[in-house]
């Protein structure tokens, strides 16, 4: 089998980028998913809510050496995304959600209408009801939104599922890939680019399982290097959030979508420059996290979930073995940071979430606090059950870093996405992110597949 563009990942990312290359009729392009049924990795099961990156975060990429990704020349692609993908804004039809808008409006927080001009550009302290990549009741995941129904695919566009791609396969000489290994042993070979598309665990993993990584951890895994690229795995970035509910004094409004509608933005610390605190507001319990701690839960509660929107500490990505049946090593490395800033915001997070819910619409609601519970009140106690009760908020990234290749050596891939080094190969997906973006990531990933689609076609 070989093919002009083979795709290893049929996520979010990747489903994109398939779909656009194969509009070309010319090319033959083969889409590799691992998964065994549907394709569109965390986008056919996140929570959908849909947000612009700020201006001032895609603006600092183009500044750290990404030429052409700045607020203002994405936004094209973005606009390709909304061509398929399509944003609704949460009615103001669930009383409690109202009630949480109505609390941060309370003590100042103005209402914004999510993804408005003003929102990207200004990006200030705000509050609103969120956009949901859906229609109806139906979410707009990538392998919905671009490739389904499967049955009406170009012929030119090959779809493999239940298929993991374990190995590139590139010829030394001339730093090309010439091919794909898989778990089923074929060799896929590629006739021009061969883009990875695994996510910001899975696509380090796949170059260091490649030979493309740190020369010493690939010795230490008994990888012969083919090429010596020290930032594939480093710079793992996330959101680490934490949460506080409250048991409800009513029951629990049924006008949703999903239970997650709104959220807000917040400056906690005056030497931050935007708002550095998100929160997710949720009429249900969020108690998975708080459960193993034995806090008590109830099904008529509510939750704030907050998150460092903006966090300094940097995790990595290591390989276990050079088996690729082994999970890669990950160390998030949440809270580590010197200047302490995420620890910091954590406590500032909590501290505000309570103050909202001190608001009366909100107070009316609240039969009592369950997690943490009112008896914590002083920093070093909010900060023992922060450091608890944090988890991941899924929004994983930065792992194979764009930037600028000739002076940054922690950066993997260049502004055209491609691998320094390989002549044919890129990555799209949210381990190219040189900096972490303070809203939630889906679709400024799907935006990076456009992007992707798009310059690899202005060079065919
Ligand atoms: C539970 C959850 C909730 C979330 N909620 C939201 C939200 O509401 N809004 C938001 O903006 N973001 C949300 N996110 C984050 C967002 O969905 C992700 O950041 C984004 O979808 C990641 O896209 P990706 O293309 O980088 O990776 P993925 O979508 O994970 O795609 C990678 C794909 O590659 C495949 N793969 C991996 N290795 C191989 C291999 N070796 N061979 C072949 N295939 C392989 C995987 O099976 C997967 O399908 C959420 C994430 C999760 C997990």
């Amino acid at each position: 089998m070989s093919y002009d563009y083979v795709i290893c990942g049929g996520g979010t990312a990747g489903c994109i980028v398939a779909r656009r290359l194969a509009e070309n009729p010319n090319v033959t392009v083969c889409l590799i998913e691992a998964g065994p049924s549907d394709e569109g990795g965390c986008s056919s099961h996140n929570t959908v809510i849909a947000f612009i990156a700020p201006a001032e975060n895609l603006d600092q990429w183009e500044q750290l050496g990404a030429h052409g990704w700045n607020s203002k020349a994405t936004r094209k692609y973005y606009n390709k995304v909304f061509e398929k993908v399509n944003l609704h804004t949460v009615p103001p039809l669930n009383p409690l959600n109202q009630a949480f808008i109505d609390s941060c409006t309370a003590v100042n927080i103005p209402q914004i209408e999510m993804n408005s001009d003003a929102f990207i550009n200004e990006f200030s302290n705000c509050c609103g009801y969120l956009q949901l990549n859906v229609t109806g009741l139906d979410r707009c995941s990538s392998s919905r939104s671009y490739l389904h129904p499967i049955s009406s695919l170009p012929s030119n566009l090959t779809v493999l599922t239940n298929t993991t791609v374990t190995k590139l396969i590139i010829d030394q000489q001339t730093m090309i890939v010439t091919g794909v290994l898989t778990n089923t042993n074929e060799n896929i070979k590629v006739k021009k680019e061969c883009i990875v598309s695994s996510g910001a665990f899975d696509t380090p993993k796949l170059l260091l399982l490649s030979g493309i990584g740190p020369a010493q951890h690939l010795q230490k895994m008994n990888i012969r290097c083919i090429l010596n690229l020290e930032g594939v795995g480093s710079n793992l970035m996330d959101h680490p959030e934490c949460v506080i509910i409250w048991e409800s004094n009513y029951p629990l409004p049924d006008q949703v979508i999903q239970r997650w509608e709104a959220a807000l933005f917040f400056k906690t610390q005056t030497y931050s420059i935007k708002p550095d605190v998100m929160f997710h507001f949720g009429t249900e319990a969020y108690d998975i996290q708080n459960n193993l701690f034995g806090y008590p839960s109830e099904k008529q509660a509510f939750s704030i979930t907050f998150n460092v929107n903006q966090a300094k500490s940097r995790g990595h990505v290591q390989l276990r073995s050079n088996n690729y049946l082994d999970p890669p090593q990950i160390d998030c490395q949440y809270f580590a940071d010197e200047q302490k800033h995420d620890k910091t915001v954590m406590i500032a997070g909590l501290k505000l979430a309570r103050k909202i819910v001190e608001q009366s619409p909100l107070q009316k609601w609240v039969k009592c606090e369950l997690s943490p519970g009112v008896q914590i009140q002083s920093d070093e106690e909010i900060w023992n059950y922060c450091r608890k009760a944090s988890t991941t908020l899924f929004h994983v990234a930065g792992t194979c870093k764009m930037g600028n290749v000739d002076n940054d050596n922690m950066a993997v891939v260049d502004s055209q996405l491609k691998v320094k080094g390989i002549q044919n190969l890129r990555i799209a997906d949210t381990s190219v992110f040189p900096t972490m973006i303070s809203v939630n990531p889906c679709i400024t990933c799907m935006m990076i597949g456009e992007k992707c689609a798009d310059m690899i076609r202005q060079d065919e």
